[in-house]
């Protein structure tokens, strides 16, 4: 018998309630049989008995000893109550290794067995959409379809020539300034089109020969341009463009500001108006600025219109001259129209989204809150 054993027992002989001194020495004499008992528990319902037969709450050789502390004369508290908490402190401890114990056990044991139920849906993953710049420019071309209007692509890189020489755009021109324009440092005569109005040159020239067959032309040109512009709210040095074009006889101004009321209004709605400012383009003449009432204000005056209520939407007018003869059509047979307008800041407009880079950021939760853009 040990020396603290002999306090123990000095203890519970002091103890003048013969109940109370039983229930401790129950609780002193089972701690053998409690580390037997725990080796031998196999489950976690094992481990819940054991729980229940030392340190449960009703019933249990702690819960029946905690209150039995009380008649343990002052003088043997030190040694024989420490004794009684540490041993309860003790089971406690023990049970919960064991439960972490047979717990981490049974996960690894089922995690590739009994947890895989082929009759599960699969998780479904996240579909994918359309982004919203792509699909407002899809809008703008199933506007255009019913009119008889096709789409004409053209590459990004382009010739000096088509870009800037085609279109009428004079030698001298800011534009071909290596400060505005990304040219290829290996090909100088190369560039990043700064508009889809090369799309213009290409196409025009392709159908040259047999335009007369054809009835003239007409068709839009979505796509990706570059400029050099600074990164702020409004300006970006990649965005896109539509540009449109109508090539037939006899061809005016009228037809322009028809064509151009039917498609913004099925774009903004039956009541919009739009007006023409003249306005100057070296690839048209006559040139203007194309306005639309307010779509956001009916025309009342808000933040987006600036109180005018019209917004500016597009460039467009007669093809200049210059830019049939360069494609190989005679302008004394021929004559057109031309539109372009840029997509962001449509874009940006109907969503009243303030910030341009948000659309090239794609951050998820702005692309699903633009769902609503169409
Ligand atoms: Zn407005």
């Amino acid at each position: 018998m040990s020396g603290n054993d002999q306090d123990l027992l000095a203890g519970l002989e002091a103890m003048a309630d013969a109940t109370l001194r039983k229930r401790l020495e129950l609780m002193l004499a089972a701690r053998g049989a409690f580390d037997q008992e725990l080796t031998a528990c196999e489950t976690l319902d094992d481990c819940q008995r054991l729980k229940g037969k030392y340190v449960g709450r009703d019933g249990s050789l702690a819960s029946e000893a905690m209150p039995a502390m009380r008649g343990i004369p002052v003088a043997h508290k030190q040694t024989l109550g420490a004794e009684i908490n540490s041993i309860k402190k003790t089971w406690e401890e023990k049970i919960k290794a064991r439960q972490i114990e047979l717990e981490a056990a049974r996960k690894k044991h089922t995690s590739l067995t009994d947890q895989w139920d082929p009759t599960l849906t699969p998780p479904v993953p996240a579909r994918g959409a359309l982004h919203p710049l792509n699909r407002l420019m899809d809008r703008l071309v199933e506007v255009f379809r019913p009119l008889g209007f096709h789409v004409e692509e053209g590459p990004e890189v382009e010739t000096e020539a088509h870009n800037f020489d085609g279109l009428n755009i004079p030698e001298d021109h800011s534009a071909r300034a290596s400060s505005d324009t990304f040219y290829l440092a290996a090909h100088p005569e190369l560039l990043l089109r700064t508009h889809t109005s090369p799309v213009q040159v290409s196409t025009l020239r392709r159908v040259a020969h047999d335009l007369a067959a054809r009835g003239g032309i007409r068709f839009l040109a979505p796509g990706r341009v570059y400029r050099k512009d600074e990164i702020d709210p409004t300006h970006s040095p990649m965005f896109h463009q539509v540009e449109g074009m109508l090539v037939g006889h006899g061809i005016g101004m009228q037809h322009l500001k028809g064509t151009l009321e039917y498609a913004l209004r099925a774009l903004f709605g039956p009541h919009t108006e739009i007006r023409l400012r003249p306005s100057y383009f070296p690839f048209v003449e006559p040139g203007c600025e194309v306005d639309v009432s307010c779509p956001l204000c009916a025309a009342k005056g808000c933040r987006v219109c600036k109180g005018s209520g019209w917004v500016e939407i597009l460039g467009a007018g007669l093809i200049h001259p210059n830019v049939l003869k360069y494609a190989g059509i005679d302008p004394g047979e021929w004559s057109g129209w031309a539109f372009g307008m840029g997509v962001e800041r449509m874009a940006m407009m109907l969503s009243q989204t303030p910030d341009l880079r948000l659309f090239f950021e794609n951050d998820q939760r702005f692309l699903k809150a633009m769902g609503g853009l169409d």
